[in-house]
């Protein structure tokens, strides 16, 4: 142990300072949630999470801009073939989030965490809380609208071609981003010698990027610490809802351990021959920061670090790949939002059926591609699978969910993340193969000049 100890802070010493981050946020979180702390006082122990999220939602609009045109430009620069990354990638996506559904739905069938009615139990002895919570429910839902299943996909396919630039980045439409980055990147890859001063300031612009996102990422240890710390201080009364709910639990943290890490390794080892436990390593920073940050979306600039940086991706890939995997690829969620909505409707004793069941897995599917990679979106987003099987009567539901949903969305969190990491790591092996010798000769002698 001493070996590995020595070994650690030598050469990994980030990692092990993350590592010792989310054990001191666990063990303070739970000494100090019998303290009883005041608001002001959560604040200040929260301040440094709160600087350290501010800091990473503030990258991402400019991260996202700058490495999906910069990638777009060398790959179409490299000749390598767009078409092909692009459709192995959507193949990836699509099938990696239904698989991940229909093993939410087998897991939630074989444990029926919903058996016994467990909410009755629960909503006689922690009024209060979930009052709270309802409330919480009730205002995301006012903000964000519920809409039909048909309505939401409607709306993800309209937000990705947003009809004002500058609307979409203040409110932060990723998709839509994307899309101008991308027709971007086409563009002045398509023109001539006279558009290279300005694809060379991109590059420059997300070099720059880069550089501050290792600077952060030094600082994130002290940030995850604080995340953790605050959010058990602030979770409702643990025990009982342990108890009402700990089969629901057992179900989603079995159905996330199962993909994150036997069903993904296992896809990783079909296609690459590789072995997955150096994806693990590579990508343990941004494993830790999506547990402590509970957002794919903040945790995306070390995400796009370790791929490059410690799994040697090649940077086209990584930059066309995870800002839109970090948008619509979220196996965590998609599974998470099958098991739940079948747990209610096993909670009040309703039967979903075969056909509720398929209605389930694609909205489900849906539901992840349309939540945004922030804290407790999916969450959201369920409301849209619950009133596709006719449920939304039970919405308040939701309320109690809220209760355990500080530590399971982080968990979700960390399976979408890695989801986005195999995939990108399974692009890029292939991709080699696709990028033909010469163009990569030539690719590498314009990104030397
Ligand atoms: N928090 C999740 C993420 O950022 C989204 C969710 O499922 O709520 O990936």
């Amino acid at each position: 142990l001493r070996r590995v100890v020595r070994h650690c802070i030598e050469h990994e010493p980030l990692l092990l300072a993350t590592l010792a981050g989310v054990a001191v946020g666990v063990i303070l979180g739970t000494a100090l949630s019998f303290a009883n702390l005041s608001p002001t006082a959560l604040e200040v122990i929260g301040l440094p999470g709160d600087l350290l999220m501010r800091t990473l939602k503030m990258l991402v609009l400019p991260l996202i801009t700058a490495s999906v045109m910069a990638g777009v430009c060398a790959l179409r620069q490299s000749t390598a073939d767009m078409g092909k990354v692009a459709r192995y990638t959507l193949l990836y996506y699509f099938s990696t989030t239904m698989g991940a559904v229909v093993l939410g739905i087998a897991i939630v069938n074989i444990v029926r965490p919903g058996r016994g009615s467990p909410f009755d139990q629960l909503d006689s002895g922690e009024g209060s809380c979930h009052a709270a919570n309802q409330k919480t429910v009730a205002s995301h839902a006012a903000s964000t609208g519920q809409h039909s299943p048909v309505e939401a996909f409607l709306g993800v396919i309209k937000s990705a071609f947003p009809d004002n630039v500058f609307a979409a980045a203040v409110n932060m439409n990723v998709l839509g981003i994307i899309t101008v980055s991308l027709l971007m990147g086409a563009a002045l890859s398509s023109m001539g010698p006279e558009a290279v001063p300005m694809i060379t300031i991109i590059n420059i612009f997300n070099d720059a990027i880069g550089k501050i996102v290792n600077w952060v990422i030094w600082t994130s240890p002290i940030g995850i610490a604080s995340l953790i710390t605050t959010s058990i201080c602030k979770a409702c009364n643990l025990a009982a809802t342990l108890e009402a709910l700990g089969l629901f639990i057992l179900a989603v943290l079995m159905g996330l351990l199962l993909w994150g890490f036997i069903i993904l390794p296992a896809i990783y080892y079909a296609t690459t021959r590789r072995n997955p436990g150096q994806v693990y390593r590579g990508f343990s920073q941004a494993m830790a920061t999506a547990f402590g940050t509970d957002s794919s979306n903040a945790t995306l600039p070390i995400t796009m670090r370790c791929a490059t940086e410690g799994l040697g991706c090649d940077p086209r890939i990584v930059q066309f790949f995870l800002p839109l995997g970090t948008t619509v690829n979220m196996n965590g969620t998609a599974l998470y939002e099958a098991v739940t909505v079948i747990f209610i409707a096993q909670a009040h004793g309703v039967v979903l059926g075969a056909a509720g069941t398929v209605i389930v897995a694609l909205t489900a599917t849906l539901a992840a591609v349309g939540a945004a990679g922030i804290p407790s979106a999916g969450l959201v987003t369920m409301l849209m699978v619950l009133q596709a099987v006719e449920l939304e009567q039970y919405a308040s539901d939701i309320a109690i969910i809220l209760a355990v949903d500080w530590f399971l969305d982080r968990c979700r969190t960390v399976v979408n993340v890695l989801g986005d990491s195999f995939g990108t790591v399974i692009i890029d092996h292939h991709a080699r193969g696709w990028i033909t010798p010469a163009a990569a000769a030539a690719a590498a002698a314009t990104a030397a000049a």
